[in-house]
């Protein structure tokens, strides 16, 4: 596959065209950005975590019937990714109450959200991201009410799915993001499911494992970084080779 012009250039990756129309090249750069862009730095291998752990989730959903963009690795950087057509949504799902709801919302950090929080942001950096809600994405036409319920009932599937890998792992799924893409066959998850775009805590010490590392200069991110990806992606695939060789044996095979 050729790497073609570039199309988009975002504040941590950028996506370009290919020589098959139906697919994207989306690079992940080792910039880290917080706060509207407001801190800034280049992080040596930052690119290659993120790509590592978003494809790991991305194929991990798929195993389970969610539908993403994701089709495979380039390089440790680069993934190639089906070509949809962005939803200009921010979809956040919350099972603890951190971050921008406790600013907003008299919650107090650390109280369980049962059942899980949707909270919906319009992805406009100009804007600041504002938050929307139904009649707002209806009224601006931005997608219709069974995309919107499709979006919803998709962002709590993956948010039980990854809950549930992560708490195998001792991590706690406190939030993360999600963006939609609308494809030939229907809404799929697209962008990326990272350390950037969710809030991990261990289960044990409550100890900040994402971005937040960065954005309060709780410790060294890439070190954080490096860990969870240790964490998620290699014990979790040793974990998933035992059982599958469990059940090969299992079933004679
Ligand atoms: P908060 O609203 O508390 O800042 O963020 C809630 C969750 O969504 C966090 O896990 C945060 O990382 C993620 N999130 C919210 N907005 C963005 C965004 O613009 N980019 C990324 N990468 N993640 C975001």
């Amino acid at each position: 596959m050729k790497q073609g012009k570039l199309l988009y250039a975002g504040k941590a990756k950028s996506v370009y065209r290919t020589d098959e129309k139906d697919h994207l090249i989306v690079e992940f750069r080792d910039d880290i950005t917080a706060f509207d862009g407001g801190k800034k730095d280049t992080l040596k291998k930052k690119g290659r975590y993120n790509a590592e752990v978003s494809a790991f989730f991305f194929s991990y959903l798929g195993e389970h019937g969610v539908k993403t963009h994701f089709v495979r690795m380039l390089d440790e950087n680069r993934m190639v990714v089906e070509n949809l057509s962005m939803i200009p949504l921010e979809v956040i799902v919350r099972n603890i109450a951190a971050g921008s709801i406790v600013r907003n919302y008299p919650f107090k950090e650390k109280t369980p959200l049962r059942p899980p929080v949707i909270v919906i942001d319009y992805k406009d950096d100009a804007r600041h991201d504002p938050m929307l809600n139904d009649d707002l994405i209806l009224a601006l036409k931005i997608c219709t009410p069974a995309e919107l319920k499709k979006i919803k009932n998709t962002a709590l599937k993956v948010n039980d799915l990854l809950k549930d890998l992560l708490a195998r792992q001792g991590i706690t799924l406190v939030d993360f993001k999600l963006e939609f893409g609308r494809g030939k066959k229907g809404i799929w998850v697209g962008d990326e499911i990272s350390m950037d775009s969710m809030r991990l805590w261990d289960a044990t010490t409550g100890e900040s494992l994402d971005k937040d590392v960065y954005r309060f200069d709780k410790g060294d991110v890439m070190e954080t970084y490096d860990r969870v990806l240790q964490r998620i992606v290699k014990t979790s695939s040793a974990a998933g080779k035992k059982r599958t060789t469990a059940a090969r044996k299992g079933s004679g095979d």
